[in-house]
């Protein structure tokens, strides 16, 4: 059976850093994945440097290109101003009609990002009368300080696609550089080493369960 995953970023990057190695072990296995990208993606950073939307664009391209997204859609939200409303949800219901996806996953409903925070709540909306049946949220990173009510519950073995979801990351040129090139993929696998040990695994991605029905979980295949 070939599943349909919906991740939805507020931003371009992040599904890539929560998720980006379940994304290409999905993808690697035959299913579907669709990354979606509520804002525009581009902004000034606190140093006063410009990050262009077209940038963004070009770098979400590529890392696409790596995880073997299906289809990337980028709407056209103002980056730190996304808001619950009857238009982005609306427009987020009119995909899930389109691609039917069997799993959503976007951020965490505590992350410290307002633009997340919106995101986690656009897809409780989106998902609402069972429209999305498995309902996921990513891990925040470490420097959120609201990782901490973030429940690891849901363990992904990315041991075999740690190397795409680096990769993918380094297409993020333009944020690689501002988060610290190298340190910040050493950062990324650390975190990834410490869920994998939770399990057993050398890396993992984990996930916060919002819900899910038994076919996830390969129950009664
Ligand atoms: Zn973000």
């Amino acid at each position: 059976m070939v599943r349909k995953i919906l991740a939805m970023g507020a931003h371009p990057d992040d599904m890539e850093l929560e998720a980006g190695g379940t994304l290409a072990k999905f993808s690697e296995n035959g299913d579907e994945v669709y990354m979606l990208i509520l804002t525009s993606g581009g902004y000034t950073d606190s140093a006063g440097s410009m990050h262009k939307d077209s940038t963004l664009h070009d770098e979400a391209e590529l890392a696409s290109k790596i995880l073997g997204v299906k289809e990337l859609i980028i709407l056209d939200y103002k980056t730190t101003r996304l808001s619950v409303n009857s238009g982005v949800v609306s427009e987020v219901d009119d995909l899930i009609d389109r691609i039917k996806p069997d799993i959503l996953i976007s951020h965490h409903p505590f992350d410290s990002h307002q633009d997340h925070k919106t995101a986690a709540e656009v897809m409780a909306a989106a998902a609402r009368q069972g429209r999305v049946k498995n309902v996921l949220s990513g891990s925040p990173l470490p420097y959120r300080p609201n990782i901490f009510a973030f429940k690891p519950q849901f363990f992904v073995d990315i041991t075999s696609t740690i190397d795409k979801k680096a990769d993918c990351i380094r297409a993020y040129n333009s944020q690689y550089t501002k988060f610290g090139g190298e340190k910040l993929i050493e950062r990324v696998k650390a975190m990834a080493k410490f869920y994998g040990w939770a399990m057993g695994y050398e890396y993992a991605e984990c996930f916060e369960v919002i819900r899910i029905d038994d076919s996830l979980m390969g129950f009664f295949k």
